[in-house]
């Protein structure tokens, strides 16, 4: 995983001090622990410390001489982050409010469900993207996460479990657009999916993206077992725009064929997320073209009810209005699941949580939004 590690992985600019271990560029560190006189065998043994020892400060590492360890403890920190907010919801579901070192704050989410053990994670503070009805871009975007701070993440949400547990699943459906962040996301993931670091397959890992052509032609050549979820929400580019819109310059065409070559290379079947906007994108006629748009591709749809974001506009479908929607599309011999709400009662869902807080102390900017 040594190589893995690259220059935009480094720490934020304006962090100086007390470096998160992760961020810290192989070679540095390596010439850090030779100027003292280290063997390279300590970078190794202080990854493992905290993947397999869960150790949260370098005092734990007690297999350290203690010169070593109060001269760590000078310059880096095991993790950079600390959590800010930690709620849990009657369903085991788990939210991390997470700061960063520059203090800006991410949010995660733990899922439970049978054995599965889903991590669900963030790649940017804030989003470019302007979604209507998403809560992570309402302010705009500050900065991409580093991929130290992304794999902290899945490491905050592991330590949450009994010690006999393991994270199995990554959803990247947190805050930010994973493929305006590709690196740094793909450094977090090598390090997660290792045998030496979290051990989560690519198989188990799904990043949603509200299509960049580009980048999904990328992942595709990767070679890797990722899963993809194509953010579509409408189906015809008049009304993506209007939800999505960043579609204003790539259009559903050029979206659904840089899918469609991530099925060929990948082999790998593409799900298609479709937030569910009462009055808005949830009639049988939308039903009915989104169906016709799907058919004949090997494609999953999942229908997410919108979930309340304090301040928008918007609502979720009526039952009747799902079900005949869900209706039209088995018609169409289109494979469909209506997402299950998971952790409602913790804002669960994207940059909620971290706007519930930041507005108790500062009123959120609602005026840049155009409602649809
Ligand atoms: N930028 C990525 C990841 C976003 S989060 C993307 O666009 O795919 C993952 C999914 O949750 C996306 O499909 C997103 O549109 C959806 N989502 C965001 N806010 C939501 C809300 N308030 N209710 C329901 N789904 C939401």
């Amino acid at each position: 995983m040594d190589e893995m590690r690259t220059k935009e992985s480094r720490r934020p600019a304006n962090v100086t001090k007390h470096c998160g271990f992760w961020d810290v560029p192989t070679e540095e560190f390596a010439a850090w622990l030779t100027a003292r006189r280290e063997p390279p065998m300590r970078a190794r043994q202080l990854r493992r410390w905290i993947i397999a020892g869960r150790a949260e400060s370098f005092d734990q590492m007690t297999d350290l001489p203690r010169n070593l360890r109060r001269a760590l403890a000078e310059e880096f920190e095991p993790l950079s982050t600390r959590i800010a907010h930690h709620s849990q919801s009657p369903d085991e579901t788990h939210k991390l409010l997470l700061r960063l070192a520059d203090a800006q704050s991410i949010e995660c989410v733990l899922i439970q469900e049978n054995k599965r053990r889903t991590a669900c994670i963030s790649t940017q503070v804030g989003c470019g993207m302007g979604c209507v009805f998403c809560a992570s871009g309402l302010n705009g975007i500050a900065r991409n996460l580093t991929s130290g701070e992304i794999l902290e993440h899945l490491i905050r949400l592991r330590n949450l479990l009994a010690a006999d547990q393991r994270l199995t699943h990554i959803v990247v459906m947190g805050m930010g657009e994973p493929l305006a962040s590709l690196d740094a996301l793909l450094t977090a993931l090598e390090i997660a999916g290792s045998k030496d670091g979290l051990d989560i397959g690519a198989r188990h890992v799904t990043i949603s993206t509200v299509g960049l052509p580009a980048k999904i032609r990328r992942l595709a050549d990767l070679g890797k077992q990722y899963h993809l979820a194509v953010s579509l929400h409408a189906p015809n580019d008049e009304l993506r725009t209007r939800i999505v819109p960043t579609n204003d310059k790539t259009g559903l065409k050029e979206i659904l064929s840089a899918a469609d070559y991530f099925f060929e290379r990948t082999g790998r079947q593409v799900t298609y997320e479709y937030v569910l906007l009462q009055g808005i994108n949830d009639s049988p006629e939308n039903a009915k073209e989104l169906g016709q748009l799907l058919r004949g591709r090997r494609a999953h749809v999942n229908l997410i009810p919108f979930n309340d974001v304090s301040g928008l506009p918007y609502q979720a479908p009526t039952s009747a209005a799902l079900t005949s929607f869900v209706d039209q599309l088995h018609t169409a011999g289109v494979s469909v699941k209506v997402r299950k709400r998971k952790g409602s009662t913790i804002d669960a869902a994207c940059g909620q949580l971290r706007r519930r807080i930041e507005s108790e102390n500062q009123p959120p900017k609602l005026h840049s939004l155009e409602a649809v």
